[in-house]
């Protein structure tokens, strides 16, 4: 074979399986939030879109919603009749994704809760809310277990989660980086949890190597 082909090129090739409308490339370029570009790439979009639309999911939580971009895949999935909830440390970015949210349609179904999502998902634990049964953390890293105990507080049995960046080229291994230390405990806490059935899968492309776990309730 010829030379290995660059990412740009294999996701050139992939790009129409993950085709985006006007609303996901401007929730995706929107550039007024605190760090624009760190949202999930748009295969990553559509992986959460089938992932959410064949676990049968009606209700989402989020957890890190920059612009929305991953929130508006989300929330095709779930459809009018669904509820999407997202959380969001900064207000800029939930004002922006509340105005990407009109364009593509979806606010109807979606709520953003804004300030630090352990203590919002606190709140939604405290409210005794219906149950999520599909949940996507994406937010801090270093938090990831306390999440995750949420994430567990706020689902059912037969409930998904996914957490994104579990690889982040190989700086999951880090001894020394907080953020490396909050994703292994998590998946630690994660393989260790008998209501799981855990596995994760390693992506690559023009957003570099990087993974989701993938955590299913089985605690029928
Ligand atoms: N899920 C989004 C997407 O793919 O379109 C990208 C989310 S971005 C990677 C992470 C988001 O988490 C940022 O918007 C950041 O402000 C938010 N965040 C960081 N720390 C947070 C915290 N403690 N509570 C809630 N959100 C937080």
């Amino acid at each position: 074979m010829a030379d290995t082909p660059t990412p740009e090129a294999l996701d050139a090739l992939l790009a129409p399986l993950a085709a985006e409308d006007e609303a996901l490339i401007a929730a995706r370029t929107s550039i007024e939030v605190t760090r624009p570009g760190i949202e999930v790439s748009p295969s990553a979009g559509r992986l959460l879109n089938i992932l959410a639309a064949a676990a049968g999911a009606k209700r989402v939580l989020e957890f890190g919603t920059l612009a929305g971009y991953s929130t508006i895949w989300l929330a095709r999935a779930v459809g009018p009749t669904g509820r999407v909830v997202s959380l969001e440390l900064e207000r800029r970015n939930a004002e922006t994704a509340r105005r990407n949210f009109e364009a593509a349609g979806v606010s109807a179904w979606v709520d953003i809760m804004c300030g630090p999502a352990a203590k919002t998902s606190a709140r939604l634990t405290e409210l005794q809310v219906t149950p999520f049964d599909f949940v996507f953390i994406d937010a801090d890293k270093a938090t990831l277990p306390t999440y995750l105990e949420r994430s567990m507080a706020l689902t059912k049995p037969g409930s998904l989660i996914v957490i994104d960046n579990v690889v982040r080229a190989g700086k999951v291994l880090h001894p020394d980086d907080d953020d490396a230390r909050g994703v292994r405990a998590a998946l630690q806490m994660a393989s260790d949890d008998p209501r799981l059935v855990v596995t994760a899968i390693q992506t690559v492309g023009t957003k570099g190597w990087d993974g989701f776990a993938l955590l299913r309730r089985v605690d029928f």
